[in-house]
């Protein structure tokens, strides 16, 4: 019972439109479900769990999560019916080990050969050997919906490569590892430079999945394990000038212009 009741849950995270989405430069493409968020991006449409972002580059494939893990088959088809080769899938960057990025892992990485990249506090977690803290009752209850995962146990996954803030992920032409810790202790943000996208996995949400409430906020605080570092994690990319926000939950934001960090912070429902 309770499992289904998460289930519903995680389902509701990434297929609830929320209003007040951007609703700007984002376009579908070639008239199929995956969503063109940027040159070289694009988001998979229609999965449960988190947004699972592909990145293209050349003839390079990676991506930015790897959802739930019911819909393995359906990520597969998109990345074909969009016109690439699944198999050319080289990396999945995970943002966090919460188990609606990480369920589709398993399939994904075995499928298709790819490498996992993590950071090096989430490693242990995706291989089954340790788990995340948990302050509050959704916290343990996302921890024992992780554990059900048959795949995420020890011996069952491997990181390939333990990431540190400031590293480079050859992906997308390049991708920036920013350490955001708060919503995890091992939550990180990617950042393509030349094309202002920053990947931001759960550190901010377009709309509350709990309430049903629109806009740009913090990860609510009941998943997170330290709410106050989650704001403290976003201040520390106020520099930032970007175009493409992709979050891991709601629609991306996108901004023709460029806009800074410091103004895209300021516009966060409390
Ligand atoms: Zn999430
Ligand atoms: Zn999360």
């Amino acid at each position: 019972m309770a499992q289904d009741v998460l289930r519903v849950f995680f389902q509701k995270l990434s297929v609830v439109k929320w209003q007040d989405c951007c609703g700007l430069a984002c376009e579908y493409w070639r008239g199929e479900r995956m969503k063109r968020i940027a040159e070289g991006v694009y988001l998979l449409e229609g999965l449960r769990g988190c947004n699972t972002y592909l990145l293209v580059s050349g003839s390079s494939l990676a991506l930015v999560d790897a959802g739930l893990g019911k819909d393995v088959d359906q990520i597969i088809s998109q990345i074909e019916e969009a016109g690439f080769d699944p198999f050319a899938l080289e990396t999945i960057v995970v943002t966090h080990a919460h188990p609606d990025h990480i369920g589709g892992l398993a399939g994904l990485a075995r499928r298709l050969h790819a490498d996992i990249l993590a950071h090096r506090l989430e490693a242990p977690i995706i291989e089954g050997r340790a788990q995340l803290p948990a302050r509050t009752a959704l916290q343990k209850a996302m921890n024992w919906l992780g554990r059900r995962n048959p795949q995420v146990v020890a011996g069952k996954l491997d990181v390939a490569r333990r990431l540190e803030d400031g590293d480079m992920v050859d992906a997308l032409g390049g991708l920036r590892v920013l350490h955001t810790p708060g919503h995890t202790p091992g939550c990180l943000c990617l950042l393509q430079e030349e094309k202002g996208a920053l990947f931001c996995g759960d550190l901010l949400f377009n709309g509350n999945p709990l309430t049903g409430r629109g806009g740009l906020r913090y990860a609510p605080r009941a998943f997170s394990v330290d709410p106050d570092e989650v704001s403290r994690s976003a201040q520390s990319l106020s520099s930032l000038t970007i175009h493409a926000l992709c979050m891991g939950h709601g629609e991306p934001l996108v901004y023709e212009n460029g806009v800074t960090m410091e103004e895209v912070l300021k516009t966060i429902s409390r």
